[in-house]
């Protein structure tokens, strides 16, 4: 089955690895900065902290926006669940607003009309890589006095308007599972500009424990003593882990570069077929395309999901609405909620695209679909 993403994994990849397994340290030592380092020179410098995994992240950055019990949290339903479920695990609420029509990114109106007196966060989710409309949601986050997440686990490498993702929200979080844009088997991070919200990030990461002489409440207690002042929980990447994310961050930028070839190759052959919508992209932003989320009109995507996987297409849907899924509806939220969520949901199927995707098996893809649509 030719699948819809997959890692690209080089002997450099694998030397990167090895060397750290020979080494002294396996889990927190010298590769975790240098990861976190080279990490900032995507995201113009705003520093990171890497962890566990994307929805590690997400967690993480709840804890560090500081919300709990009584806050609320708007985000978009066309997302993976862990935007929204890593908020309730802080124990938040979770205000869905629907998306734009098009760009299936959380809609800057919508969501400035889901806020509330208890808005503490706006979520937004630069699906399939192409970056949410920052410079609006901003204002609708300043607006409700309420912090600005992005759930970039798309999105690392793309840019809005000349600013990279990873410098357009107060948080941001990435995932590099295998099918992102680059992968540490598990991992993720949190870029943070501020500097108390970064500290927050890597002390949740770390069992909530301190070290720093200064800031100890018993500083005289001995040389051993650390404690612990808010919880937190063992969210961090080994540095076997963080070796393996510097030697793919070096391939980035051609990762990109492949990902807009195969875009672009897509978007030319399958711009006009009847009954097919392809994605769209605003004139200001250069995304590193994660997903080619075709839309299959007048109902028939579920035949044509079913033909192409029949024909060892591994195409995947992206995503349900987040609150269609049951632990959602237990608690009382209700379909019709989203409609431009849960239209795109219907008709959306998501292409394979990875960088190793060969012109002639992008090829089969693009005569299987166009065969399944005649
Ligand atoms: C993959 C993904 C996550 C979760 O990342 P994991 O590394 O799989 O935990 C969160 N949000 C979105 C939008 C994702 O695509």
């Amino acid at each position: 089955m030719l699948p819809y993403g997959r890692q690209s994994i080089t002997d450099a990849d694998v030397a990167a690895v090895a060397e750290v397994l020979r080494g002294d340290w396996l889990t927190t030592g010298p590769q975790v900065t240098g990861f976190e380092e080279d990490l900032a020179g995507w995201t113009g410098g705003v520093p990171c902290a890497v962890v566990s995994n994307g929805t590690a992240a997400l967690h993480t950055a709840y804890a560090a926006a500081g919300i709990g019990p009584g806050h609320e949290v708007v985000t978009t339903p066309m997302t993976f669940v862990a935007t929204a479920s890593t908020a309730i695990a802080q124990g938040a609420t979770v205000v869905f607003a629907d998306v734009e029509e098009d760009t299936a990114n959380l809609d800057a109106a919508a969501a400035a009309a889901a806020v509330t007196s208890r808005t503490r966060v706006i979520t937004a989710v630069d699906y399939a890589g192409h970056p949410a409309e920052y410079d609006d949601l901003r204002k609708v986050a300043d607006d409700a006095d309420a912090l600005l997440i992005a759930d970039a686990a798309h999105a690392i490498g793309s840019v809005y308007r000349e600013r990279p993702v990873g410098s357009l929200a107060d948080l941001t979080t990435f995932s590099f599972f295998p099918t992102k844009n680059l992968t540490t088997a598990e991992g993720g991070a949190v870029a943070a500009a501020d500097p108390a919200r970064l500290t927050a990030a890597k002390r949740f990461r770390g069992i909530g424990m301190v070290r720093e002489r200064d800031e100890l409440r018993e500083p005289d207690e001995g040389g051993w003593h650390q404690e612990v002042h808010t919880f937190g929980l063992n969210y961090r990447l080994p540095d076997v882990l963080c070796a393996l994310g510097r030697s793919q961050l070096r391939r980035l930028a051609a990762f990109k570069a492949r990902r807009a070839e195969l875009t672009a190759r897509y978007n030319e052959a399958l711009a006009g077929v009847p009954g097919l919508r392809v994605p769209v992209q605003r004139a200001w932003v250069d995304p590193a395309w994660h997903l080619y989320p075709v839309r299959v009109l007048d109902g028939r995507r579920r035949e044509v999901y079913d033909e192409l996987r029949a024909a060892g297409i591994g195409v995947q849907v992206n995503y349900i609405p987040v609150y269609w899924h049951p632990v959602f509806a237990d608690l009382g939220y209700r379909r019709g909620m989203c409609p431009n969520a849960e239209r795109f949901y219907a008709e959306e199927l998501s292409l394979p695209l990875f960088p190793d995707l060969t012109d002639a098996d992008q090829d089969r893809v693009i005569d299987a679909l166009v065969t399944a649509l005649r």
